[in-house]
């Protein structure tokens, strides 16, 4: 029995037999002189596999689109760009001209020269984007009659797939019904391939060092989407233990969707509104959805991500509308580009910083860039006109940048005559928003807390350090600064909501809760814990707990305080 470390990048439990995935022609890429008479055959061989390899992208685009939404298939926008580029073309045929040398190689020369200058990019995102570039080569050579050794739409039932990398072509092409997890050598959380995982559900680990010599073909191995574990070949006590594991996990979240899938109430009667974050309009129709309130927050600048040019106004409209139909009558709650930080669109790579998590981010940066922001308030405009939607600024600072975005986005409704604008509200999630709450709560028709980011500024920690700010959430300073905010809408009477990550973790919703919330937004896989924790829950014992909380002097009083109300963080 071996065991390898790697980060959980897809949540999940499974087990199964390895499959270990060596891309590329078996032997490397054919190199050969050819005879000058020869040139234009190899010029029409370069022509057909680049029609073929466009010709199979499109309809993979197409299928993707159908099955996974539109963000997922545009990842393949580059891949067919970079098929029509004119100046790659003539760049290939060139060289074949003047090296006379075979198409293969003339192809795999002018990919690795792309590859390489992407490469030593400092942007992480256009690095990413010397994948798709190698992507586009093994289509190609496929096309030329040097296909992959092996075909992963034909993997065999029951299979863990381990590769050094998967493209997001790959993860696209697998049978997912046959595929159990994914265990990858490199690719980090936010890669395409670890994205589209997740979409569809596969557990997976990335970062598990040497897997593909480390795990044999025919293995037997177990993946823990959850901690990073990858177990190969287990011993029959590590085998019966995972399989008792797995099955009271798969028991527990059944029973939790099963049990408490009606309106959120405490013992008491007191009545807790739970609501969905989404990334993908595909989430809003996950089953869990069918018990919540309405999308607490839309992230919406996964659609922008990935593209080499931004979403139209009519593109965006068709997203926005297509979430807010799934969930009618409920409402849904765009929130406008969050881009900057760590979410970098490819359209403009341009506007590196070297801290951009204190630099153009959230409505900063959509201020700025005022007519990629306008179109957004075009759209969401638009989606008004039919659907129940209400809108969401990131990052607010105050009165000056909300106010900037709120005549903005009515300038929008008024233009396509829309009359009824839609409510307005300001995340509060920096700082500064909350020592201008009631200022803010004067202009804004409803607040959002995004904890995720303010327990990152108020503890200056940075959210993307694993194992750090989890635990500072729990820190006196960010139980009294809850308890402000609540306070401080009530006294406003204005309407407030968490969407956070804390407000997914059963005790701290238990703790928000006690502090005043009534109103919480999750990932809908997290709710129907939520909710039963809630449920079993007495307002008056919450509050109880919610007081001692700010009298705490650290996370670990905080953490054992809410210990005692039951299960303990996760
Ligand atoms: C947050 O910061 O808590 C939040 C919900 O927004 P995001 O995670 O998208 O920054
Ligand atoms: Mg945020």
């Amino acid at each position: 029995m071996k065991t390898l470390k790697g980060q959980p990048t897809s949540p999940g439990y499974a087990e199964g037999t390895a499959f270990v995935y060596n891309r590329g022609p078996a032997g490397g890429v054919p190199r050969y002189q050819i005879d000058r008479d020869q040139v234009d055959a190899e010029h029409d061989r370069f022509l057909q596999a680049m029609e073929r390899s466009a010709e199979e992208l499109q309809s993979l685009r197409s299928k993707i689109k159908s099955e996974l939404g539109q963000a997922e298939a545009d990842i393949f926008a580059a891949h067919l760009s970079l098929l029509h580029d004119e100046s790659f073309r003539r760049r290939t045929r060139e060289r074949i001209d003047r090296d006379l040398v075979n198409v293969e190689q003339a192809v795999d020369a002018e990919i690795s020269d792309l590859a390489k200058a992407l490469e030593e990019v400092e942007n992480e995102y256009i690095r990413e984007r010397a994948k798709d570039v190698h992507d586009v080569k093994r289509r190609v050579l496929k096309h030329l009659g040097h296909g992959p050794e092996e075909d992963l739409k034909n993997l065999p039932p029951g299979s863990i797939l381990v590769a050094a990398e998967l493209f997001p072509s790959d993860t696209l092409g697998l049978d997912r019904e046959h595929v159990s997890a994914i265990v990858m050598e490199h690719g980090g959380e936010t890669g395409h391939a670890a994205i589209l995982a997740r979409a569809m559900g596969i557990p997976a680990v990335t970062g598990a060092a040497h897997a593909t010599e480390v795990i044999k073909p025919g293995d037997h191995v177990h993946v823990d989407g959850q901690s990073g574990e990858v177990t190969v070949t287990p011993s029959e006590e590590a085998e019966n233990a995972f399989v008792s594991f797995k099955a009271r996990r798969d028991d527990e979240a059944a029973r939790a969707a099963d049990e408490y899938a009606g309106p959120c109430t405490t013992r008491d009667g007191t009545t807790i509104q739970l609501l969905a974050n989404i990334s993908r309009p595909e989430e809003a129709s996950l089953p869990e959805m069918a018990s919540l309130e309405g999308i607490g927050l839309f992230r919406t600048e996964y659609l922008f991500l990935g593209r080499a040019v931004p979403p139209t106004e009519r593109q965006q409209e068709e997203v926005y509308s297509a979430i807010a139909a799934a969930v009618a009558p409920r409402p849904t709650v765009i929130r406008t580009l969050d881009l900057g930080g760590d979410k970098k669109p490819a359209f403009l790579v341009d506007t590196f910083e070297a801290n951009p998590n204190l630099g153009m981010r959230g409505l900063r940066f959509s201020l700025a860039e005022r007519e990629l922001f306008q179109t957004q308030l075009r759209a969401i405009a638009r989606t008004a006109l039919t659907g129940n939607v209400r809108v969401l600024f990131p990052m607010v600072l105050g009165t000056d940048d909300f106010c900037a975005a709120a005549d903005l986005f009515r300038q929008a409704c008024h233009e396509i005559e829309l009359d009824d604008v839609p409510q307005i509200g300001a995340m509060i999630e920096t700082p500064s928003a909350v020592f201008e709450l009631d200022r803010i709560a004067a202009e804004a028709d409803f607040l959002s807390v995004g904890t995720n980011d303010l327990v990152q500024y108020v503890l200056a920690a940075d959210r993307n350090t694993e194992g750090l700010t989890g635990r500072l959430g729990l820190h006196p300073a960010m139980v009294r600064v809850l308890r402000h905010i609540a306070e401080g809408s009530s006294t406003a009477e204005r309407e407030v909501s968490v969407c956070g990550e804390l407000a997914g973790v059963s005790d701290l919703a238990r703790l928000l809760v006690g502090l005043g919330f009534r109103s919480l937004s999750m990932a809908p896989r997290r709710s129907p814990a939520v909710r039963r924790t809630l449920c079993e829950s007495d307002l008056a014992e919450l509050e109880g707990i919610a007081r001692r909380a700010v009298h705490c002097r650290n996370e670990n009083e905080v953490s054992k305080l809410l210990g005692t109300l039951g299960s303990g963080l996760s």
